[in-house]
């Protein structure tokens, strides 16, 4: 490894600082004061007892008992408070500790949500992304304030190991050397675990993702029905059972190794340190020093080993840290590819309308192109339909449409203007897409439409509009708080609605959204043959002249679209109206006459 890549890897450990300061930056700073105070007391307390110790050897032969006596009191009071001070410390430690380690944590949930917002949908259809997500969220809550920590205890450790090593030069050198040599072996131990441990669990990532999809399936709402009517849940939890229990094995042989290396570096210190106390009771029993000495040479060598052992297990602990934030950082530093321009464009009033030149398209992930070599056209207040089988493209050509993705080749203009040019939030704000995999907000009935265009105020009236052209207003009309009513069964007096009624609620918010393209995929799918013949046979007047795109398999409904777009295998095969592309007689001519004779 080069010297500037390992600089910039012992850098990683400030911005995890830095994050922690901004969360909460005076709880922190409260946090650190009592740590250090933390750190001197026992300095203090030691100190207090050699006196003690040295009054009391001294009484033995003063002539001034009384004056002895009453500063052996002094002694004992200071003792007294300066322990009623440690313990104040300890009790005000633990307080600051959890309000400051709280707000540290929900902070850094609140920067993993900014950042999940911020990333491509790309991103959401593939597992590597998942795995990042998943390790990242491993660290964000408590990695960073465990950096402080680590660093505030180094230097508390340090005060008290500099002051103890000082002690114990002035007694021999070789005691304060034993007390490092014997550190050693476990600080090597620690780091080579810190290692492997990493390693392994980067490795295991997937394995851990797959085991908590197995939990999520049979804990999650939405699967309870099928997995009790195909009796798949002891079959699930035995897969997730099988999954820990690898994950389980694994990590115990790693901790046996670590344990047992552990053991005999330690066992290696605690001869070390024997024969350190040995020469020190030596002394003492030659009578080279003072009983009150030995004491505290004692004590000094105890607590010199605490402090180094703090200090170097810090340190440890603290390349870890290094280690495992860059989990973090590798999520928060996630490149969105669909950026803003530099010099955005506004999305202009459509005259000449959307244009595909050449498109084509192929998923990061996949070798097979999903679009190939798309023209089309659409003229602002056009209803154009797509048709065709599935997976043959329609939703990856919307997609791009939106600028969820970009083309591979060619390119996609709105009157001339290529979308890559436009500004971002302008153009997907001039886009209502319902999706067929739209989402069902466990939020009130009249926020599932005013989440359409929260630019609105969510008054009673506009939203009440969007939900009679939807034909959601008569849903609502029959729910017991009608438009307060919660929707869903997540929450309190949820009322669960039926697909096609989920449908209509959807397609209100598209109503509401006030955009020059409106774009429905599958939108009456669910919906009763009378509920989807009011939304088409009013159509045009609904959309009130937006352009729409609709996609659809039933073919009655897209009648009365001025284009169809057949698409089949990534590629438009037909283009043309229904009568046009009846009489041609193909693709779209042979699929109408089988849905019709179904009808029929
Ligand atoms: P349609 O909407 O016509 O059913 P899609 O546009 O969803 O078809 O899919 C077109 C092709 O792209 C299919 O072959 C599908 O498997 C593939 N595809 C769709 N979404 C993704 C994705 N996120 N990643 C990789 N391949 C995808």
């Amino acid at each position: 490894m080069t010297s500037l890549k390992k600089v910039k890897q012992a850098l990683r450990l400030l911005p995890a600082l830095r994050l922690v300061w901004q969360a909460a930056p005076n709880w922190t700073l409260v946090y650190i004061i009592v740590l250090v105070i933390q750190g001197i007391l026992p300095l203090v307390l030691l100190y207090l007892t050699k006196l003690i110790i040295d009054t009391i050897v001294e009484s033995v032969n003063i002539v001034d008992k009384i004056s002895n006596f009453q500063q052996l009191i002094t002694l004992i009071a200071l003792t007294g408070l300066v322990t009623l001070a440690t313990v104040i410390c300890n009790s005000g430690a633990e307080l600051v500790n959890t309000a400051q380690s709280r707000r540290v944590a929900d902070y850094m949930s609140s920067i993993l949500h900014a950042k999940s917002i911020e990333v491509d949908l790309e991103y959401y259809e593939n597992p590597q992304y998942f795995d990042t997500l998943q390790r990242a969220q491993n660290e964000a809550t408590y990695r960073p304030n465990r950096i402080l920590n680590n660093l505030v205890w180094v230097a508390q450790n340090l005060i008290s190991l500099v002051t103890m090593v000082g002690l114990l030069l002035s007694l021999h050198w070789g005691i304060a050397g034993v007390l490092f040599v014997a550190a050693i072996p476990t600080v090597l131990v620690r780091v080579k675990f810190s290692k492997i441990l990493y390693t392994w669990h980067r490795k295991k990532t997937a394995m851990e993702r797959q085991a908590e999809y197995l939990s999520w399936l049979l804990i999650g709402d939405i699967f309870a029905k099928e997995i009790r009517l195909f009796n798949l849940g002891t079959l699930f939890s035995q897969r997730f059972d099988r999954l820990r229990f690898q994950l389980y094995k694994e990590n115990l042989a790693i901790s046996s190794k670590r344990a047992v290396a552990t053991l005999i570096a330690q066992a290696l210190a605690t001869i070390l340190m024997l024969s350190a106390y040995t020469f020190i009771i030596y002394q003492a029993y030659q009578g080279i020093i003072r009983i009150g000495d030995l004491v505290l040479y004692y004590q000094a060598l105890q607590r010199g080993q605490d402090s180094l052992k703090s200090v170097l297990g810090s340190f440890s602990a603290l390349y870890e840290d290094n280690l495992f934030i860059a989990n973090l950082y590798e999520f928060l530093e996630l490149e969105p590819k669909i950026i803003q321009p530099a010099h955005p464009q506004p999305f202009p009033q459509m005259q000449d309308g959307i244009r595909f030149t050449n498109v084509s398209f192929q998923y990061s992930t996949t070798t097979r192109q999903a679009l190939k070599d798309i023209n089309l056209t659409i003229k602002p207040g056009e209803v154009v339909a797509l048709v065709g089988e599935n997976g043959s493209g329609k939703t990856t050509l919307i997609k791009l449409l939106c600028r969820l993705y970009d083309p591979t080749n060619g390119s996609i203009t709105i009157d001339g203007i290529d979308l890559r040019d436009l500004d971002v939030v302008d153009l997907r704000r001039q886009f209502s897409v319902i999706f067929q995999d739209y989402v069902k907000y466990n939020f009130t009935a009249q926020e599932n439409i005013w989440l359409g265009n929260t630019d609105l105020p969510p008054t009673q009236d506009s939203i009440a509009a969007a939900a009679q052209r939807s034909g959601a207003y008569d849903v609502i009309k029959r729910l017991p708080q009608g438009y307060d009513t919660m929707l869903g069964k997540w929450f309190d007096q949820g009322e669960e609605l039926s697909i096609g009624q989920w449908q209509k609620v959807a397609l209100a918010r598209a109503f509401l959204r006030n955009s020059q393209v409106i774009v429905l995929d599958e939108p009456t799918s669910a919906m009763d043959p009378k509920a989807e013949a009011e939304v088409f046979d009013g159509f045009r007047k609904l959309i009130k002249g937006q352009t729409a795109i609709l996609i659809t398999h039933r073919l009655a409904t897209v009648k009365m679209a001025d284009q169809i777009f057949v698409m089949d295998k990534g590629t438009i095969v037909e283009t043309g109206t229904h009568e046009e592309l009846m009489l041609r007689g193909g693709t779209y001519a042979i699929l109408f006459e089988t849905q019709a004779q179904h009808y029929r």
